[in-house]
């Protein structure tokens, strides 16, 4: 996986202990929070690398704000994790679609599928908490996806977007966790590696961590959208 990475992101992956990529996180997470104060805001997903991120960031400082894009095809056991961090966290807002979609279409058009109940909610979270900085748990060695993107970008323009954990690899995320008593989602327990709507998510193993989600449709291993797509297209409304 690391072969298709530039040069300066795989000396990040492949030169830094897990002990520096720690201390590499919490300073990125620690220089945007200093620039951007309440607008920085964590994207967590529930996943694991969210929750590595999530704790990061309560390290910096307790006081950071979160959000969830929830969807109404979420497997129940994602739920019941997401009502239990709430209830620690009440500083992390769920945000979620409602509108009507066709039967399946997550099957005959998963990007609009997508589009309506992630992307959109999400454009909503930045806009309704006033977000200048979104922190994700976006990693370069998840999949082939995922392979061009920087610690520090700015996709849209007066939205930056932090991804601390970038260079981290999935077994420096379980060591994080495991070395913090992070707790994580228990489907990871069922074989998981990354997590999603039920019906697009299946058990998977081999290098490719994402290689279990859209399988049998064009997406297959690919992106839900709220990394590749603007955000702020709405702003004007
Ligand atoms: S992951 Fe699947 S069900 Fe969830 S929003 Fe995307 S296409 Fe729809």
């Amino acid at each position: 996986m690391t072969t298709e990475l530039n040069e300066d992101i795989r000396t990040l992956v492949d030169g830094l202990n897990f002990a520096q990529k720690v201390e590499r996180s919490l300073s990125l997470i620690g220089q945007a929070h200093a620039a951007h104060a309440d607008g920085l805001v964590v994207a967590n997903s529930l996943g694991k690398d969210s929750c590595a991120v999530w704790h990061l960031a309560k390290r910096v400082s307790p006081g950071i704000r979160g959000f969830i894009v929830t969807t109404r095809f979420k497997p129940k056991q994602t739920v019941q994790f997401m009502k239990r961090m709430v209830a620690r966290y009440p500083e992390l807002r769920v945000y979620r679609s409602d509108e009507p979609i066709p039967d399946r279409l997550y099957e005959t058009d998963p990007d609009r599928c997508c589009e309506i109940l992630k992307v959109e909610p999400t454009r909503r979270a930045i806009r309704e908490m006033g977000v200048t900085c979104w922190v994700t748990g976006l990693r370069c060695t998840e999949g082939r996806t995922r392979t061009d993107f920087k610690e520090i970008e700015e996709r849209d323009r007066g939205l930056i977007k932090l991804n601390p954990v970038l260079t981290w690899h999935e077994r420096e995320v379980w060591q994080y966790l495991a070395l913090y008593r992070v707790p994580v989602n228990p489907l990871y327990g069922q074989g998981y590696r990354s997590l999603g709507c039920e019906p697009c998510t299946k058990i998977t193993t081999g290098d490719d961590e994402r290689a279990g989600r859209w399988i049998g449709t064009s997406k297959c291993g690919g992106e839900c959208g709220i990394h590749t797509r603007p955000l702020k297209i709405d702003y004007q409304i």
